[in-house]
């Protein structure tokens, strides 16, 4: 199937359909108790695959401030690997690069100064670039400076007019989240000092597609990456993707590029360029199968969970996050299979799933009601899930993790 929307980098009018998930309610949009019986606007899902610059995307464009301003929970802070992770990059970043009194790291999609505090605390200026106020005001009272926008060619115009020009910019999982592709490259184009450097995490589209990560497409991620979608993506603006770095258990597969306005590629960079060539992730074959795996997953998910129902079985789950809303409302998984979600982040306890409506609660009730099952919905913070609740498992309880085939531990 083709379709008419041209591709949100290269402007292709030959982009190729390979999934639809169906209409789905926007993923982060938790509901109170008074919201139920309200209807919720919903949106159709389907990604796409363009042949002539590598992106995937999703075709629908839901304005970006319903998704990350209105209804925008997300608090970094709440994920120990996640804090772990950034503190190491930032203490690479400042050795590798010599940042100091004079330098500036500007970080967009700062959230709540998870990230940028640890330059802040040696001293090193920052800037951080987010536009959820919560987010940004959490960012503000611990020290980090938030300008709470959009980060665009527009905004980067006006920093660099003051005089600003970063040292380092970083940009973890944000790429994904922007519908104006261009004008972000862009951005970071002038922003950027002559000699520094971007470093961008995002999902890896191989993981996705390999492991069959479905429930990470949703309206918030507007593209997934490849390191050949990058590559043509930010040379169209001056730069160069220099150099890649992979790290497989975050985040179901993540990948760093470094991009720099100087041509130095390294041999991590070129690999993956020959890699994803030699393995045809920039042809339409590699993912054309990708929509059959997923109906897979959704049958045998259906069939256990309805099994375990009529057995008499409790079923809790794992991850009030937008990837777990994606998955049950996908799957079809509402208060007939499932009693309740429990989450970590106390922004979200009290309310319901988007969708399907069942209430989330503390993790605490995995100990207190004891259900037989815990659907983990957050398999991507499996290892940290199963070493919190260990208690839980001791006393008998069992994890069926859904991706990337249904298993239960
Ligand atoms: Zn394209």
């Amino acid at each position: 199937m083709t379709t008419e929307a041209p591709c949100r980098a290269c402007r292709s009018e030959r982009l190729e359909v390979f999934l639809s998930l169906g209409n789905m309610p926007l993923p982060d949009a938790l509901l109170r108790a008074e919201e139920l019986q309200r209807p919720e606007p919903r949106f159709p899902l389907d990604v796409a695959f363009c042949p002539d610059c590598s992106l995937v995307q999703i075709l629908e464009e839901v304005p970006p401030e319903q998704l990350f301003v209105d209804n925008y929970l997300y608090f970094s802070s709440f994920s120990e690997s996640l804090l772990r992770h950034s503190r190491e990059h930032a203490s690479r970043l400042v050795e590798e690069r010599r940042l100091g009194p004079s330098s500036l790291v500007v970080e967009i999609a700062s959230n709540d100064g998870y990230m940028l505090r640890n330059f802040a605390e040696r001293g090193i200026p920052v800037l951080g670039i987010d536009p959820a106020p919560a987010q940004a005001s959490a960012a503000e009272e611990s020290g980090v400076p938030t300008l709470p926008e959009f980060f665009d060619a527009e905004l980067a115009a006006r920093l660099r007019a003051e005089g600003k020009r970063a040292d380092v910019i970083v940009a973890n999982n944000v790429m994904a989240h922007t519908p104006t592709l261009n004008s972000f490259v862009e951005g970071l184009r002038i922003l950027l000092a002559d000699d520094g450097v971007v470093t961008i995490e995002n999902t890896y589209v191989k993981d996705l597609i390999d492991h069959c990560e479905f429930d990470t497409i949703y309206h918030e991620h507007f593209s997934y990456f490849s390191c050949s979608a990058v590559d043509a993506l930010v040379r169209r603006h001056g730069l160069f993707l220099n150099a890649v770095e992979h790290f497989p258990a975050l985040q179901g597969g993540t990948l760093r590029w470094r991009i720099g306005a100087r041509d130095a590629v390294e041999p991590s960079a070129r690999a993956y360029l020959e890699a994803e060539r030699a393995e045809r992730l920039t042809s339409f074959g590699y993912y054309r199968e990708f929509g059959a795996r997923v109906e897979g997953i959704k049958r045998e998910l259906t069939a256990l969970l309805r099994d375990l129902r009529r057995q008499g079985k409790s079923i809790a789950a794992y991850g009030a996050a937008a990837k777990g809303s994606t998955l049950l409302n996908y799957v079809g998984i509402g208060p007939e299979l499932l009693d309740f979600v429990v989450d970590r982040n106390v922004h979200k306890h009290g309310l319901f799933m988007p969708g399907v409506h069942v209430p989330i609660f503390a993790p605490e009730k995995l100990l207190e009601e004891r259900p037989d099952y815990v659907l983990l919905l957050s398999w991507n913070y499996r290892d940290e899930v199963l070493r919190q609740q260990r208690e839980y498992r001791r006393r008998g309880g069992k994890f069926i993790v859904p991706i990337p085939w249904p298993q239960v531990l």
